[in-house]
C-alpha cells in the first residue's frame, strides 16, 4: 500500500450535505468516496420524496467503516410543490413522522430562505413569495426545536429574514442548534449566525474566485473575498465542510461562468452556475477533500488539522456515532 493511501485512509473526512438522490452511478460514487478517506456523508432531503430517498439511501449504503445518515426537510424552492399539494400542516407531519421512522435521520432540512436579487442589488422575489418560504421555514424551525434535531439552513440574500425566524424560535430551553450550509455571506453575517449558537459549513463556493452573485463582475469578486474571509475568521470548532454534489463543484473542477452567453440575465445566469449546469464536471462527494486542503491553506493549518476538526464537529452536531 502506497503512503498517500495510507494516509487517506487514516484521515477522516465527512461531507456533511450532499444530495445522493441526485446522484446516478451511486455505487460507482461511493466507492470513489471511501477511496479518498471520506467515510461519513450527509444526505440532505429537499422534498418529502428526496428525504424518503435519503433515508433509503443511506440505509442501503451504509457499513460498519463507511457511515451514511439522512436528514429531511423542504426546500423553499425544491419542495414548493409538495407545500402546494399537502398542505403546510401536512408535510411537517409527514416529516415528523419519517424522522420517527428512523434512526438513521440526524437533522431537519434542506431549509431556509433563497431571495433572488438583480446585479444591482434589487429584489426580484415577490412579497407573496417571501412570505410563503418564511412560513414554511419557521414551521420546519419550529419542528426541529421540537424533535431536537439540528437545522440545515438554506439562505440566498435573505439574512436578516433568518436570523429573525430563528431568534423568534430560539429561546433557552429550545437549545435550537444547526448549521448555515454551503455559507455566502460576510463576516458580520457569520458572527450573527456565530452568536446565534450555529456552525458554518463551506462548499465548493469557498473555492470560487467569482462568486455565485454577479459572477464575472466586482460584487462577484467581493463575495467570493468575504467568503474567504469568513473561511478565515470563523472559530475551528465551529466549521464544518461539504460538497452539495451534485451541485457546486469546487475550482478547478468548476465550469467558467463568464464563458456564459451574454443575454443571459443575472438571474438565470446565477441560477445555472447555482445549480452547477456550467460546470464542466459535476460534483460528488470525494471532492470534500478539495474544499478541506482550500480551507487548510488558506488558515496557515495541517490539512490533518481541518479534517479532524470538521469530523468532530459534524459529530456533534449532528449526534452521530464514530
Ligand atoms: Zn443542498
Amino acid at each position: 500500500m502506497s503512503t498517500k493511501k495510507s494516509m487517506r485512509e487514516a484521515l477522516m473526512l465527512v461531507d456533511s450535505h450532499c444530495h445522493l438522490d441526485a446522484i446516478e452511478d451511486l455505487e460507482v460514487i461511493i466507492d470513489r468516496t471511501k477511496l479518498e478517506g471520506v467515510n461519513k456523508i450527509i444526505t440532505v432531503g429537499t422534498s418529502i420524496e428526496s428525504s424518503k430517498k435519503s433515508i433509503e439511501i443511506s440505509d442501503n449504503y451504509s457499513s460498519n467503516i463507511f457511515k451514511m445518515y439522512a436528514t429531511v426537510g423542504i426546500h423553499p424552492k425544491d419542495g414548493k410543490s409538495d407545500v402546494e399539494k399537502l398542505g403546510l400542516n401536512q408535510c411537517i407531519q409527514t416529516l415528523k413522522q419519517l424522522v420517527q421512522s428512523s434512526d438513521k435521520v440526524v437533522g431537519i432540512g434542506e431549509c431556509g430562505l433563497g431571495y433572488h436579487l438583480t446585479a444591482d442589488n434589487l429584489h426580484l422575489t415577490t412579497d407573496k413569495e417571501k412570505e410563503f418560504q418564511k412560513k414554511l421555514f419557521e414551521a420546519q424551525v419550529k419542528l426541529a426545536a421540537d424533535l431536537n434535531l439540528p437545522l440545515i439552513i438554506h439562505c440566498r440574500n435573505a439574512w436578516d429574514e433568518i436570523f429573525d425566524s430563528i431568534s423568534k424560535i430560539q429561546t433557552p430551553n429550545s437549545k435550537l442548534k444547526g448549521v448555515f450550509h454551503s455559507w455566502t455571506g460576510n463576516w458580520q453575517e457569520a458572527q450573527k449566525a456565530l452568536d446565534l449558537g450555529f456552525y458554518i459549513s463551506f462548499s465548493g463556493i469557498v473555492t470560487y474566485k467569482q462568486s455565485l452573485r454577479s459572477s464575472a463582475s466586482p460584487a462577484g469578486l467581493k463575495n467570493a473575498q468575504e467568503i474567504q474571509e469568513v473561511a478565515k475568521k470563523t472559530p475551528l470548532d465551529r466549521i464544518l465542510i461539504e460538497t452539495d454534489s451534485p451541485f457546486l463543484a469546487p475550482e478547478p473542477l468548476r465550469g467558467n461562468p463568464s464563458k456564459l452567453p451574454t443575454r443571459l440575465s443575472s438571474t438565470i445566469r446565477t441560477r445555472l452556475v447555482e445549480r452547477n449546469r456550467w460546470a464542466i464536471s459535476k460534483n460528488e462527494p470525494k471532492n470534500v477533500r478539495i474544499v478541506a486542503q482550500f480551507l487548510a491553506d488558506l488558515r496557515h493549518l495541517p490539512f490533518a488539522k481541518i479534517a479532524e476538526a470538521t469530523f468532530q464537529n459534524a459529530r456533534q452536531l449532528f449526534g452521530i456515532s464514530i
